[in-house]
């Protein structure tokens, strides 16, 4: 695999940039120090973090059913999630 798509972001994240590459950082697809610095900015930001661990339980869980559609009980936890973290976001803006 060519490292040219490969996306980047600041060593510093927002919530925002954290988003954008969330879906490869839970494939292991982030090089180890945007993993490190997504997991020190989870580690001051409750909402990111809670919306990594729901994410990654929804995916887990489309793995694991994989003639399923995405279940809208798991699309609702999901959205409500995102919710609460762009609620935290506009708190501190
Ligand atoms: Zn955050």
């Amino acid at each position: 695999m060519s490292e040219s798509g490969m996306k980047n972001i600041s060593s510093d994240p927002t919530c925002e940039e954290i988003f954008t590459v969330l879906s490869e950082y839970i494939d292991g697809e982030l090089s180890k120090e945007l993993c490190e610095a997504i997991e020190a900015h989870n580690g001051n930001c409750p909402p990111c973090q809670a919306f990594v661990e729901t994410y990654t339980k929804t995916i887990e869980l489309v793995r694991t059913q994989p003639a399923e559609p995405l279940p809208s009980a798991v699309k609702d936890e999901l959205s409500a999630a995102l919710k609460r973290c762009q609620d935290a976001l506009d708190q501190t803006r």
